[in-house]
């Protein structure tokens, strides 16, 4: 077929704009192309009684459609009840273990990796985790020296609005201080709610809660929810409105005025604040049925709230449970991570341990939405954009490019070249 000059004008016109939009695409294609060569690996938990998995099917969908490719270990969120055909059905790839080290540019965990699985893991490769780096900043200087990208979840700066999706601190205190409840209601002898009933009335029970931030003031919801009669206590001047907005009375123990910082945690009290803070503490104790406690003080050992002597003068049947109970104490004298004992005088003490295992469901389901926040913040241009000077990764960015580079960690592991400027507590977590 012959075109006229005309003709031939008017295709070139087509043509021209059609060319360039073509080009146009083909520049889009390969943005998405490099997009999609970001591998993201959920590694199954190695903790023992750990049930939780940092990804749920739920959350692989929202990834894909971002462009990231997602593996998942064969077997990873069984014990949350999400099984392997799940991912897959959502357009993840199930993996083997070592399959999945070898072809991951970002590795994530809820807790953090196997000491086994550091020498898998090779320079340039991310591990996002609740790494804890200011209580075992040896594993940061681990990553460091292994050239991987050290993300923990435990860094998230709590008070920028932009980091509350990417809060796991505050989604799992969530669950813990719910889970808390429902462990005192089990172990306690009695109902919760007052009872009017043919056989009788029961009167409610009285539950203190000791530590009003996340996991208390759920911890106090939930125990009202339960129709308890619930009193709380924090050493923050801010929490008595906070918990009385949840129909709970605010023990007056007027010891301490100014237990708060800027940052909205509490500082470590001296021995003398602490001691006149038990003294006024015991006489609560001893008239609760159930006391809760969720006392904490970043980087530190937990307060110590319910002395021996307190546990001493409580009733027979009376429960509880420390949430705050860890490798570094906790805020009952008694208590054991993992453990419930009953001491002499019928008093049930129940060290919780890691509760939101224990709900591994709805807090996998919470870590996902917070993991993924933070992957799409910090994905900019198909890449994973590594910026010390943005906010949010300035507290949770740990080691890069072979080094510690969040100064808390790195004073933790040198204090001498650090120069001891220590930030203010709290502002690593
Ligand atoms: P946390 O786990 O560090 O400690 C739990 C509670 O224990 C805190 O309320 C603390 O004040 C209290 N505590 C410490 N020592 C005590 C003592 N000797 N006696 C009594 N209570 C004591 O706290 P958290 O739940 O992580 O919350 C810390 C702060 O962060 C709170 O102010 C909370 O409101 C704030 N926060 C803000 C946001 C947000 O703005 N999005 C999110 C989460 C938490």
């Amino acid at each position: 077929m012959r075109c006229s000059g005309a003709s031939r004008k008017i295709a070139e016109s087509v043509a021209e704009p059609l060319i360039s939009w073509l080009a146009r695409q083909s520049v889009r294609r390969q943005e998405i192309v490099e997009v999609a060569q970001v591998k993201v690996s959920v590694v199954k938990e190695n903790a023992p009684g750990e049930r939780r998995v940092a990804l749920v099917p739920d959350s692989i969908h929202r990834l894909a459609k971002a462009g990231l490719d997602v593996m998942v270990e064969a077997g990873a969120g069984e014990a949350a009840w999400f099984p392997d055909s799940a991912y897959a059905e959502a357009g993840a790839v199930i993996a083997g273990h070592e399959d999945l080290f070898a072809r991951a540019d970002i590795l994530l965990f809820v807790g953090e990796p196997a000491a086994r699985d550091i020498t898998r893991l090779r320079s340039g490769q991310t591990v996002i985790g609740m790494l804890q780096p200011l209580a075992q900043p040896a594993l940061a200087g681990e990553l460091a020296a292994a050239g991987v990208t050290a993300i923990s979840m435990d860094g998230i700066p709590r008070t920028v609005s932009a980091a509350q999706t990417m809060d796991a601190l505050t989604s799992q205190a969530n669950v813990a201080g719910y889970k808390a409840v429902l462990v005192a209601a089990n172990a306690f002898g009695r109902f919760f709610p007052m009872l009017i009933t043919a056989a009788g009335t029961a009167r409610p029970a009285e539950v203190l809660v000791l530590g009003a931030g996340v996991a208390g003031l759920q911890a106090i919801g939930t125990a009202r929810r339960l129709g308890a009669v619930v009193s709380g206590y924090d050493v923050r001047p801010s929490a008595k409105a906070e918990v009385e907005s949840l129909g709970a009375g605010f023990l007056p123990v007027g010891t301490v005025t100014d237990g708060g910082t800027a940052g909205g945690y509490a500082r470590a009290l001296t021995d003398a604040e602490q001691r006149a803070q038990q003294e006024q503490l015991n006489a609560h104790i001893a008239r609760h049925d159930v006391v809760i406690t969720t006392a904490q003080v970043p980087a530190r050992r937990p307060p110590l709230l319910v002395t021996a002597q307190a546990i001493k003068d409580m009733r027979p049947g009376s429960v509880i449970v420390d949430i705050a109970s860890g490798p570094l104490g906790g805020n009952v004298e008694l208590s054991e991570p993992g453990e419930t004992i009953v001491t002499d005088n019928g008093v049930t003490v129940i060290g919780a341990g890691n509760l939101p295992a224990t709900m591994p469901t709805a807090a996998s389901a919470a870590y996902a939405r917070n993991v993924s926040a933070l992957l799409f913040h910090l994905i900019r241009d198909g890449a994973l954009t590594i910026d010390p000077a943005d906010e949010i990764q300035a507290g949770v960015v740990v080691t890069h490019a072979g080094s510690v580079i969040h100064p808390a960690v790195a004073e933790l592991l040198d204090p001498a070249a650090a120069g001891g400027a220590r930030d203010e507590p709290g502002s690593a977590r």
